[in-house]
């Protein structure tokens, strides 16, 4: 497997790219040698993703092993994911309306045969463009493509086969190991001009050319301009929800969720007497996705039984409310405490269990890293501003809660 799939293979992959994350990395880090070439960036976004490493360790080992200056490009490359987070957390009605555009498009795909047909010849990579039909076998096969080449791929998507970004953002949301509802949705947004206002990302041929090493002629015409998609209204900033805190006297659980399958490297508040995860992720993934997700999650549940000298239990993903009062019951427990889960599918289940759990008189405690404490309420507007937050977030602690 090209990606980590527990946190000892992501830290020795972190290791092994060290060297690399200084000036390597930001004179190299556009070129992609493709599935089978030596990678110029880390690899590393689907384990950042379910953090088996966090955006603090990978941080921190960057600037340690380069210095902030020669790691800079790196640090910031890892930033913007931060910011991507912070950003949608602070605006979940983007993420919503995402959801409602997917589901109200592909309904209207069935009344309109020639839009469906271009839609399907892309997915299947037979649009006769040979960089973009040969990218989407990768995903395909790998669940993963280099950031150029995402830039690239939704680029040729939305201004030269004109399908709807919504649909493209969906298409890769299926299939990316590291797929993330603020990284994936915002990412898309930016490349048709609806999060920098009027600044497209238009597709060039000579460029992919360039950066493939030559492996693609790119002899199909591309679109020469990137018209911005018409403008939404982005809402005004919610600030995130204020952080919780356990308690340490009462009977507590512990439930990982596939958000962070590394909970117990911090300094738990409280100390649990059980441990649960659901059975798998949900959703309708892909089935490379949902197999490396869920031995993601299978690892960090190990290490937390490991840690914790506790025997893990598996809820049922189907009926995940009701598995989880019985085992708050089984256990007597008063309260759970549970990673912080960013906007997205795992935040919203968590949003539904909260009260039912607290009708039952349990707590359920979403323990936030300090890292998303600091960040997230500095990603109120564009990522030059958050930028000037980042020396404070180099100098918190890789395993600190806020
Ligand atoms: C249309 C589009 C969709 C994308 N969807 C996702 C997604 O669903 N999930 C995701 O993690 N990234 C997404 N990205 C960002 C980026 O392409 C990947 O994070 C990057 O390719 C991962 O490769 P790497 O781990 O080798 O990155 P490196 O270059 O080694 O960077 C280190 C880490 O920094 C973060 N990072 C790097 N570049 C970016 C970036 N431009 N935006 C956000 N985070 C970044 C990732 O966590 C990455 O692992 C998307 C970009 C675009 C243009």
């Amino acid at each position: 497997m090209r990606f980590p799939l527990t946190r000892t293979e992501a830290l020795a992959r972190l290791t092994e790219f060290l060297p690399l994350a200084g000036r390597a990395y930001a004179a190299r880090r556009n070129h992609d040698g493709g599935p089978d070439g030596r990678a110029t960036t880390s690899l590393l976004s689907p384990a950042i993703r379910r953090r088996l490493v966090s955006e603090a360790e990978v941080a921190a080992a960057a600037v340690a092993a380069h210095g902030f200056g020669g790691a800079e490009k790196f640090v910031q490359e890892v930033c913007w994911r931060t910011y991507w987070v912070g950003w949608l957390q602070q605006r979940p009605e983007i993420w919503a309306r995402w959801q409602a555009d997917v589901v109200r498009m592909e309904a209207m795909l069935a009344e309109d045969g020639k839009w469906q047909r271009r839609y399907h010849q892309a997915m299947a990579g037979q649009t006769g463009i040979d960089c973009f039909d040969a990218w989407v076998a990768e995903l395909q096969e790998t669940g993963w493509l280099h950031n150029h080449v995402r830039m690239s791929f939704a680029s040729i998507w939305c201004f030269t086969l004109r399908l709807p970004w919504q649909l493209g953002a969906a298409f890769f949301y299926r299939h990316l190991l590291d797929a993330c509802p603020a990284s994936n949705t915002l990412g898309w947004r930016w490349v048709v001009g609806l999060q920098t206002a009027g600044k497209t990302y238009l597709a060039r041929a000579d460029l992919i050319r360039d950066l493939s090493g030559g492996r693609f002629q790119v002899a199909a015409p591309l679109a020469r301009e990137a018209a911005p998609w018409p403008t939404d209204i982005i809402p005004p900033p919610i600030p995130p929800a204020p952080v919780q805190h356990a308690d340490p006297a009462l009977r507590t659980g512990l439930f990982i969720t596939s958000e962070d399958v590394s909970l117990e490297t911090l300094p738990l508040p409280a100390s649990p007497v059980a441990l649960a995860a659901t059975s798998g992720i949900g959703g309708a993934p892909a089935p490379l996705k949902r197999r490396v997700a869920d031995a993601m999650l299978a690892d960090g549940v190990d290490r937390a039984a490991h840690r914790l000298g506790l025997a893990p239990e598996r809820l049922d993903e189907a009926d995940a409310v009701e598995a989880m009062r019985a085992w708050a019951a089984r256990h007597r427990l008063a309260q759970i405490i549970t990673a912080d889960a960013p906007v997205g599918p795992v935040k919203d289940r968590l949003d539904v269990l909260a009260p039912v759990l607290a009708g039952d008189g349990v707590r359920l405690v979403r323990l936030r890293r300090a890292w998303d404490d600091v960040a997230w309420p500095q990603a109120k507007k564009g990522f030059f501003p958050f930028k000037a937050a980042i020396p404070k977030l180099l100098a918190l602690p890789p395993a600190a809660l806020a």
